[in-house]
């Protein structure tokens, strides 16, 4: 399948026009970076940029559109760029005229289509900040209807059906939502995403936790959660919990010099809110960690969580085992 051939993490392409927020997503979600200090971040001239996190769950890449690509050069890849792709996020800037952006989302479709009819397609409706609420509405209605009429108007030349599922989120730097979107775009490629659920739910229901995320810690995506609806205050809260750990531990747990990540098997913490409410987050494996909400009178038996923990991380360690056997016999075949 498009997100898992020749890598094993869910592969996503970032694109957009040149100053639609590409670089400053890039930077905000996976390098930390503040959202102020992308206004100094400067323009690339280079069409295509890769930047994959080697300490995160994911991999993405970002490939500008600089008005020269032309899909219909011959030195055009779309089969090595939409090929091996699980997911393509197009980034509209909504503070900007769309007509442009609209028209490269639709070429962009319809090529990324016919080489790979599986990519999710997903329109981040971008720097949403300081818009009302009223206005967001109807500039998502607006651009979703130009994109449908565009898609309807051409399927036929273009011999690609009418009604490919686009999904569109609103987005912006300077809140959650960026992460937010993410994190669903990340679950849509996430072939063993029940499993971590049910696992998940499990955890939850025998440890009496209110609420509970599996986390990358780099990016603070959230990969999974339990079947429990997710508000935004506990999913920030969970989120903001991971800044602090990795914070303290930089400042005062760093084994040595060379210790480049300030997260491992010995991570943990605990936070008690003032609200009766107590964040516990402990380390699942080299990219993940479990964050989870949990009533204070529950906390009392953190023996009993921490038994439960210990069965949840053997098991999701058993998923990625028998994903990575899966795919390491699937790589043979191909060879065979
Ligand atoms: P790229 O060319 O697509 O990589 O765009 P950049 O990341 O360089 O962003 C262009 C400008 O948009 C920068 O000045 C950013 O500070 C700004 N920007 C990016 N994201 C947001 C956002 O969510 N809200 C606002 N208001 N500005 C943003």
């Amino acid at each position: 399948s498009g997100s898992t051939s020749g890598n094993d993490k869910p592969r996503i392409l970032l694109m957009g026009l040149r100053r639609s927020g590409k670089s400053s997503i890039q930077k905000v979600v996976f390098q930390k970076m503040s959202p102020h200090d992308t206004l100094f971040l400067e323009s690339t001239n280079k069409i295509v940029k890769n930047d994959i996190s080697n300490n995160s769950f994911v991999q993405f890449q970002i490939w500008d559109f600089p008005g020269q690509i032309d899909f219909f050069d011959s030195t055009f890849e779309s089969d090595l760029i939409f090929g091996g792709c699980g997911a393509l996020v197009f980034v509209i800037d909504a503070q900007d005229n769309c007509v442009e952006a609209i028209s490269k989302l639709h070429q962009t479709v319809c090529q990324a289509y016919k080489v790979n009819p599986n990519i999710i397609f997903e329109v981040f409706i971008h720097k949403m900040d300081g818009i009302s609420d009223d206005l967001k509405i109807q500039i998502q209605q607006d651009i979703q209807q130009r994109l449908q009429e565009e898609l309807a108007d051409h399927a036929q030349d273009n011999q690609i059906p009418q009604n490919i599922p686009i999904r569109y989120q609103l987005t912006s730097i300077y809140d959650h939502s960026i992460f937010e979107a993410f994190s669903k775009v990340i679950q849509k490629l996430i072939p063993q995403l029940p499993t971590l659920e049910n696992l998940l739910d499990m955890l939850v229901s025998s440890s009496r936790l209110d609420k509970a995320f599996l986390f990358d810690v780099v990016s603070k995506i959230y990969i999974a959660t339990d079947s429990a609806p997710v508000d935004n205050t506990t999913y920030e809260l969970c989120s903001d919990m991971i800044d602090v750990v990795i914070d303290v531990s930089c400042i005062y747990g760093m084994k040595d010099q060379n210790d480049s990540f300030a997260y491992d098997e010995d991570s943990s913490s605990v936070i008690k809110l003032n609200n009766d409410t107590v964040l516990y987050l402990r380390e699942v494996n080299k990219y993940l960690a479990l964050v989870c909400l949990i009533n204070k009178s529950n906390f009392d038996k953190i023996g009993l969580i921490n038994y439960n923990f210990q069965c949840f991380k053997q098991a999701i360690s058993q998923v990625f085992e028998v994903r990575d056997i899966i795919q390491a016999q699937q790589k043979q075949k191909k060879l065979l």
